[in-house]
């Protein structure tokens, strides 16, 4: 077995019931994935529209194509055919796209809202407030082709493990919050927390889906992008 089998094996023998592994191949090649694949693996996670277009021709079709990076609105149409989940939806304006995507090909498209949690100014996503008013004012009847599927989001980039858990919580804490309030919103069961330096904590603090790549793939090189 390789490693890359050994990996993707020994992870998901350790995740609790109903958690799965979205095993992240951004940046690495076709063979890669194969490998994966061949180990059990079905749910892989890439954060380029072209470069997981490519990907999509090469590999099997029963693999669940995940989306995990910032989504530009002018690529959706590319994806709406086919992605199983959208992880990272990060402003109203992409969350219509979505549907409007969606609803040309006949589908309705499962999607996260991205929180920005982390200390980074950089990242990402919707504050806790923000993600509160959408989901507990939007009339979601206005947006019939995509489903809201629960949360994603990503920890600071820090050593300090206390703070990773205190982050994790907090999302956690909010996500179950938002589960009891919005009893309309049924298919509200995900929560998408947890990297390579991360995950164990993240499991241990209710995530659903863990999204690993370096553990599993090694290290990414990025000049070949
Ligand atoms: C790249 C990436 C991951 C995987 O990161 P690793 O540290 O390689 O496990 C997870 N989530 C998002 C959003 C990413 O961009």
């Amino acid at each position: 077995m390789s490693q890359i089998q050994e990996e993707i094996k020994r992870i998901n023998n350790g995740l609790p019931q109903g958690v799965r592994l979205v095993a992240i191949s951004k940046f690495h090649p076709a063979e890669a994935i194969e490998e994966a694949y061949e180990a059990g693996q079905r749910i892989f996670g890439e954060s380029h529209v072209q470069e997981l277009q490519q990907k999509v021709e090469l590999l099997p079709k029963d693999i669940e194509w995940h989306f995990i990076g910032h989504l530009q609105t002018n690529k959706v149409k590319y994806i709406a055919p086919y992605i199983k989940l959208i992880h990272s939806v990060d402003s109203i304006k992409l969350l219509q796209e979505i549907d409007k995507q969606a609803k040309k090909v006949g589908r309705i498209i499962p999607i996260l809202i991205q929180l920005h949690i982390a200390e980074e100014e950089t990242k990402f996503g919707f504050t806790i407030e923000e993600c509160r008013n959408l989901l507990t004012t939007q009339d979601w009847s206005e947006y019939p082709n995509v489903q809201i599927s629960g949360l994603m989001c990503m920890a600071t980039n820090t050593d300090n493990m206390e703070q990773v858990r205190r982050e994790f919580r907090t999302v956690h804490e909010f996500f179950v919050e938002m589960k009891a309030s919005c009893t309309n919103l049924t298919s509200f069961t995900e929560l998408s927390m947890g990297m390579s330096h991360d995950y164990p904590i993240a499991l241990e603090e209710g995530s659903t889906l863990i999204r690993v790549g370096s553990k599993i793939f090694g290290e990414r090189d990025y000049s070949k992008g």
